[in-house]
């Protein structure tokens, strides 16, 4: 018998029909023998809906009420399910994220776990009763409810699997991690085993699943993780600790993310302290550049690009040119509708060849590249946004990634 931590994700329980399976799910787990402790995030596409709802009243969104519009969301989940529980004969516990313990910074939209008091949730457990947490929420030190952000749900799960010696189990509305999104390419095949590293690439590389933060948690706390589907049995993906005999994949993965814009800053003088006062400026305002590419001058002059977070790009802009004169730069452009096509795979550390092949393969489909970045175990490109599902269909195919089977 073993202590198992269960998070399901907004599809999982976006319907009253929905969260009767996830009830009827927790059931089996426990009839099993194994204790169940479940994480829920809010019902299908309520947190965006709630965004939405602040926008058409406020201007201003103070963090605060924010935290306590959002964090209702997770809350109204919590107390269903636990229904739909009940209705089975299990008997089951709804705590809000504060009631589990769960002590925060005072970061709003985006708090971090200080600590997880994880008394009240092991009580319950202890007792045979089935404790349902709300994902992505805490209190904070000033006593105000927090949000842990998008995707905190996950991190939630990671957290309480961490306190409570458990495993962590991802439930969500695909059966696991995949080469590429399943939506984009049905031919991507389910990922059995994948490190801690390989996994930070591609949520780095824009993988949405699961939240990079929660993967950071876990490998930092050795908490073993298991991401799979809400709806079948079948075995998911692993996320593990590198073995010695774990087979590195040349390439484990292709992502394409078009949640970047570019910023270019044309005709900037190539001397020392331009490049800092830009990329100083930008990270007061909190903006986190991705990408950053420099050309090599000509008669001294340079243009220097970067990619920033979408939402980021009109106060980017903004500051961009607010410096621009004062080093004596041409003039900034920015593009909103581009796309960062990633390889990820430590087999890349020692295999030649693989820029070359990428670089083919988007040239023989007529695919333009505009920048390019890498690490020891990813290679990534920025194309044209249109042309991001048809590069990452086409290097799937070309690093022999297709379930040929389907
Ligand atoms: P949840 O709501 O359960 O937290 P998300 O909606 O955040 O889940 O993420 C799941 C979605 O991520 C899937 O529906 C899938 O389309 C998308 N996705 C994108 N890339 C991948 C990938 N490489 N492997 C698995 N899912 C992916
Ligand atoms: N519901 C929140 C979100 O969509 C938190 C989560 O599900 O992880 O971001
Ligand atoms: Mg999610």
């Amino acid at each position: 018998m073993g202590l198992v931590v269960q998070k399901f994700g907004g599809t999982s329980v976006a319907d009253p029909e929905r969260i009767r399976e996830v009830a009827d799910h927790v059931a089996r787990t426990r009839r099993r023998g194994d204790q169940v402790v479940v994480v829920v995030s809010a019902m299908g596409k309520e947190t965006d809906e709630l965004l939405h709802l602040a926008s058409q009243v406020s201007k201003t969104r103070p963090g605060r009420e924010m935290d306590m519009l959002i964090t209702a969301g997770e809350r109204k989940a919590t107390a269903l399910l636990c229904m739909a529980l009940h209705d089975l004969g299990v008997p089951a516990d709804s705590f809000t994220g504060s009631q589990a313990g769960f002590i925060t910074d005072t970061n709003h939209m985006n708090a971090k776990i200080v600590e997880v008091r994880a008394e009240r949730v092991r009580e319950a457990v202890d007792a045979g009763r089935v404790p349902v947490v709300g994902g992505a929420q805490g209190v904070s030190s000033n006593r105000d409810v927090t949000f842990l952000g998008r995707g905190g749900s996950d991190t939630t799960a990671v957290a309480l699997a961490e306190a409570l010696d458990g495993v962590c189990e991802l439930y969500t509305d695909v059966s696991g991690v995949f080469t590429t999104d399943p939506r984009v390419v049905p031919v991507a095949r389910r990922i059995n085993r994948i490190s801690f590293d390989e996994m930070l690439e591609m949520c780095a590389a824009g993988c949405p699943k699961p939240a990079m933060r929660a993967v950071e948690f876990a490998r930092t706390h050795r908490v073993p993780l298991h991401v799979r589907s809400a709806f079948t049995w079948e075995p998911g993906t692993w996320i593990i600790e590198e073995e010695p005999d774990m087979e590195q994949a040349i390439v484990s993965g292709v992502i394409g993310d078009a949640s970047e814009a570019k910023i270019t800053l044309a005709g900037v003088p190539d001397q020392p302290g331009v490049a800092a006062k830009v990329f100083r400026a930008l990270a007061s305002a909190g903006v986190n550049v991705d990408m950053i590419v420099q050309n090599v001058s000509e008669a001294g002059i340079t243009d220097i690009s970067f990619t920033v977070p979408s939402e980021d790009l009109p106060t980017s802009v903004a500051i961009t040119e607010g410096l621009a004169s004062d080093i004596g730069a041409n003039g900034v452009t920015s593009d909103a509708s581009i796309a960062k096509v990633s390889l990820v795979g430590a087999g890349m550390k020692s295999h030649p060849g693989v820029a070359a092949t990428v670089f083919e393969t988007l040239a023989a489909n007529d695919i333009n590249i505009e920048m390019i970045s890498t690490s020891a175990i990813r290679i990534s490109c920025v194309v044209a946004g249109e042309q991001c599902d048809r590069a990452v269909t086409v290097l799937h195919s070309a690093f022999g990634l297709d379930d040929l089977t389907r």
